[in-house]
């Protein structure tokens, strides 16, 4: 059965940073750069912050450093910190390109589509050709002659979005469930999500030609929720299965930032969902594949059908064992300490009580 969803959440982070030798002191901005950037490369994106904020105080004017800032704050789910931190490399020098592609990234992904745009544009004013900005420019553009087009039913904490008057009746349901499930879910961890969040919903083929995500994607996030509106989700509970999966995403976001390991992030969605533990711990005893969790920790999209349905089935199986060993608030406060810069496998041991490696070694024997 093809029916995961996916997170949009690869990034790649540039070289931004120009290291010169002779660097002494830690007080120095080039060293301090430097371990910045060895942090970013490490995804110890609290320590990268602390790197950058710390020479950009000592050398202001150097945009490298806002942007290095920016991109970790980003990546701790401090969206508006990095918001300020693009936006002043970019005053320091606005043909700073890597600036202007994140804080594009960071208006796009908080659903500010105009906002994105402007900022593209005015990047490609200042470097005219840049054929990636272009590329990029010409899908949101796309994007926001659909929207113009688009309707919306509202709930309390989401938007929805759709094509035609004849798919109201759809959205208004799927307000409905999001609405329900905001509150089941939310009961589960112990947390609201304070922002409405926006749900856009596709035919079957617009979701493939837009998102261009594998074959086995049911649905997706980026900081909006996108949902194919097949068949299937005319049923109430498949509709409820896939909206709930994608709202813990949208939690797991809120919570613990962009840095959460996929296995985790799609684990507790799964084991969120109804009937997700179930279905994981059937796929588990049809199989003796134990993929490590380390494996896990970037995106699932390069996985074949067969591999991913493991994967998730697997993750969901290793939350539940988390959840068993301590609570599912322990699972929300290592995400906290997640977006507060703590490493993945220090906050593990801190909240849950057992070594990383351990506990990855008694998931590989489950
Ligand atoms: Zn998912």
């Amino acid at each position: 059965m093809t029916r995961r969803c996916l997170l949009a959440c690869s990034l790649v982070f540039p070289l931004l940073f120009a290291t010169s030798a002779g660097a002494q002191s830690t007080r120095d901005p080039v060293a301090l750069a430097k371990e910045g950037a060895a942090a970013l490369d490490d995804r110890r994106f609290g320590d990268a912050l602390e790197s950058f904020t710390a020479a950009s105080a000592i050398a202001p004017r150097d945009p490298s450093l806002c942007t290095g800032a920016g991109l970790a704050a980003f990546m701790l789910g401090r969206d508006t910190d990095a918001q300020a931190w693009f936006e002043k490399a970019l005053k320091l020098n606005p043909r700073y390109r890597g600036a202007s592609e994140w804080l594009g990234q960071v208006h796009y992904r908080a659903g500010r589509l105009n906002e994105a745009i402007e900022v593209y544009e005015a990047a490609l004013k200042q470097a005219p050709g840049a054929s990636e900005i272009e590329a990029q420019l010409g899908e949101w553009k796309k994007e926001a002659s659909r929207q113009s087009r688009s309707y919306e039913a509202r709930g309390a904490h989401f938007a929805v979005r759709f094509e035609g008057p004849g798919d109201e009746l759809l959205a208004r349901r799927a307000v409905e469930r999001l609405e329900s499930e905001y509150w089941r879910i939310g009961q589960a961890l112990t947390a609201y999500p304070p922002n409405p969040i926006t749900v856009v919903l596709y035919t079957q083929q617009q979701f493939r030609d837009i998102t261009r995500m594998p074959s086995w994607t049911a649905a997706a996030y980026d900081g909006r929720i996108h949902v194919p509106m097949r068949g299937a989700l005319e049923q109430t509970q498949e509709l409820d299965r896939v909206l709930g999966h994608e709202f813990v995403h949208a939690v797991v976001a809120m919570l613990g930032g962009r840095n959460v390991p996929v296995w985790l992030n799609e684990g507790l969605a799964t084991i969120l969902e109804r009937g997700g533990a179930e279905e994981s711990d059937r796929v588990l005893a049809a199989t003796r594949a134990r993929p490590a969790l380390q494996l896990l920790h970037g995106s699932f999209a390069g996985l074949s059908d067969a591999d991913a349905q493991v994967a998730y089935a697997l993750s969901a199986h290793a939350v539940g064992r988390m959840i068993a060993l301590r609570s599912p608030s322990a699972v929300v406060t290592l995400l906290q300490d997640l977006a507060r810069g703590t490493a993945f496998a220090a906050s593990f041991h801190q909240n849950i009580g057992m070594r990383y490696d351990d506990f990855q070694t008694m998931i590989a024997r489950d």
